[in-house]
């Protein structure tokens, strides 16, 4: 939405800039999600992409209960659940020691077959592409990247620059720029910190079926993890996950070289693990170093100064590691939660106006999102981490711990603790 309007508390230089009442920078995940649930609820907003499309990086995730609940939520999660299938449960094994274990996300019941968990393996492609074709025509302005924010007071608007030199202004400022957030940096929030360790990840689309079984299979060493989880009859996701060493520097843009010491690193390792490394597109393999940013209980969500208007959604405001496959999961679960919170105040604002009051509503609004996030948030950031050190352990403690202890008891309750959460509905409709 663009509007030349009045002057606004006397700055004379937004009178021909066009204003909007919500940005959102970042079209991934967290921003179409965001979008589109002020969509849902009649809210327009528009979303700044720096890419010149929509980003197909990332391959695939792995879509847990509680992102199927937000995408019900969005009103999207039946056109993407038919194509992709429910799995029927996890599969882990220790090459140290040998250990075994299986857990069940389906049972038979004299019924038939009944779910326990919801779980399926998505492209990221097709989960930004779905959320995109839900949003008006102009929603999404790609080829702007945000290189600067300003705001010159607590109660005027904010204005950005785009690296094509274009500005814009807005009321509201939702940042959900991932890992590099340039809104959190303008947030003063310190920014997320390498974790110390890197995950490799591919996909590969077979022209038969690959007659895999239905399981998020994976396997332990020593210091590292690597696993495969079906998504289609025809498509197959797989990652592995270690400590970074100085020599990934020579490998990480290279998606030949990733390839090679993948399979250097996995080859002994079961079937079908170097079959799949070996027929994956290069396009399809990626490198990431992964970045966290650790939440204490008695920390607020975002330890910046105060930015009345200003918030963030998914990575930019929880980056974790992906060792319980949430980031993207927990992203979905923040637009709801934000939209919600916002929703409540948004029908008292009046928004063609903007001044100090309009502000301190949305800033109430933010603080009441950041507060309903805060120990979810600190739950997933956290247990993600030791759960990682604890899988990839090269100590023979951590390793007897993770083989003999921890992972005999893996459980689908364990999993209902991270997984099965209900983030709860978009509520009232704001117009
Ligand atoms: C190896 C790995 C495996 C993972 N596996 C899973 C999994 O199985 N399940 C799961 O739920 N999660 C998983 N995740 C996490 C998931 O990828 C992220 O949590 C999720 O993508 C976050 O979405 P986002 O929209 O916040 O950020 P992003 O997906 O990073 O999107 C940010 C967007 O902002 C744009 N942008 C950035 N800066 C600017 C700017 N200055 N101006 C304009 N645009 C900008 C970017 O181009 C991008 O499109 C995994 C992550 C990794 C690294």
């Amino acid at each position: 939405m663009e509007n030349l309007r009045e002057p606004l508390n006397g700055n004379e230089e937004y009178l021909y800039e066009n204003v909007h009442d919500i940005v959102i920078v970042g079209g991934g995940v967290g921003g179409l999600a965001t979008a589109l649930a002020l969509h849902r609820l009649g809210v327009k907003s528009l979303v700044l992409e720096k890419a010149s499309n929509l980003r197909t990086s990332g391959a695939a995730f792995v879509m847990w209960a509680n992102a199927w609940k937000a995408l019900d939520a969005l009103g999207v999660a039946d056109s993407l659940r038919p194509n992709y299938r429910q799995l029927d449960g996890i599969r882990g094994s220790s090459n140290c020691t040998g250990m075994k274990k299986a857990v069940q996300l389906i049972k038979k019941t004299k019924g038939g077959l009944t779910t326990m968990m919801e779980s399926r393996c998505i492209e990221r492609i097709k989960l930004i592409e779905t959320l995109a074709k839900e949003l008006p025509k102009g929603t999404i302005r790609f080829s702007s990247k945000v290189v600067l924010i300003n705001k010159k007071n607590p109660s005027s608007l904010t204005s950005l620059k785009l690296e094509d030199g274009q500005s814009i202004t807005t009321k509201i400022l939702i940042g959900c720029d991932g890992v590099y957030s340039v809104v959190g940096s303008f947030m003063g929030i310190p920014p997320a910190k390498s974790s110390g360790r890197i995950a490799i990840r591919g996909m590969v689309t077979y022209a038969e079926s690959h007659q895999l079984e239905k399981f998020h299979s994976q396997v332990w060493d020593r210091g590292l993890r690597a696993g495969f989880i079906p998504c289609t009859d025809k498509q197959v996701y797989w990652f592995l996950t270690r400590r970074s060493q100085l020599q990934d520097a020579n490998i990480s843009g290279d998606a030949e070289k990733i390839r090679h010491a993948t399979l250097d690193m996995i080859h002994d390792f079961p079937k079908p693990f170097a079959e799949l490394v070996k027929a994956s597109p290069a396009e399809s393999i990626s490198y990431a170093d992964m970045k966290v940013r650790l939440v204490w209980p008695w920390m607020k969500l975002l330890p910046g100064k105060a930015n009345g208007s200003v918030t963030l959604v998914g990575d930019a405001l929880h980056p974790m590691t992906p060792d319980l496959g949430q980031g993207a999961c927990s992203t979905l679960e923040d637009a709801i939660v934000l939209r919600r919170c916002l929703g409540e105040t948004m029908k008292s604002i009046n928004i063609v106006q903007w001044g100090e009051e309009e502000e301190k509503k949305i800033e109430w609004c933010f603080n009441k999102y950041l507060q309903e996030r805060r120990w979810r948030v600190f739950t997933l950031v956290n247990a993600a981490l030791i759960i990682g050190i604890v899988n990839e352990g090269s100590s023979k403690l951590i390793r007897f711990a993770r083989d003999k202890i921890l992972f005999p008891l893996f459980s689908v309750s364990y999993l209902r603790h991270f997984a099965d959460f209900d983030c709860g509905n978009l509520k009232a409709k704001y117009s």
